[in-house]
């Protein structure tokens, strides 16, 4: 896969806005419902919002009802990374960009098949490049 990218906590506060921040290098959460991309249907990759890493296709995006984007499966098996997160009083698996280790959201295991995954994303954490730009 494509080299990692390590940065120091400094660097990431100048690169990325505020929200951005504490979502992706504090491991924060968007409120639902308020994400741009929760209801979006646009064709297209979803990237790393902090380094530009092909996460998902948005043919693998689908309506959870929770409020924030969900997919059922990652572009590749190098996409994004996880690891078991028992903060807050729960034992989630935590969602990481492969690249550059920035959080993404969480996985659940209630999602439609054919993985019955549920990729529970910050709208934050993305940007959607379109099909054809
Ligand atoms: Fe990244």
């Amino acid at each position: 896969m494509s080299e990692k990218i390590e940065r120091s906590d400094d660097e990431w506060r100048k690169l990325l806005s505020p929200e951005e921040y504490q979502i992706l290098r504090q491991k924060g959460t968007e409120r639902a419902f308020t994400g741009h991309y929760y209801k979006t249907k646009d064709n297209g990759t979803y990237v790393c919002a902090a380094c530009g890493h092909e996460l998902f296709s948005a043919d693998t995006k689908y309506d959870s009802g929770s409020g924030w984007p969900s997919f059922f499966a990652p572009l590749a098996g190098e996409s994004v990374a996880t690891e078991t997160d028992r903060s807050h009083g729960m034992v989630r698996t935590e969602a990481m960009c492969a690249r550059c280790g920035s959080h993404l959201g969480h996985v659940f295991e209630d999602g439609p098949a054919p993985t019955g995954l549920r990729y529970c994303m910050n709208s934050v954490s993305l940007k959607l490049k379109p099909k054809d730009g």
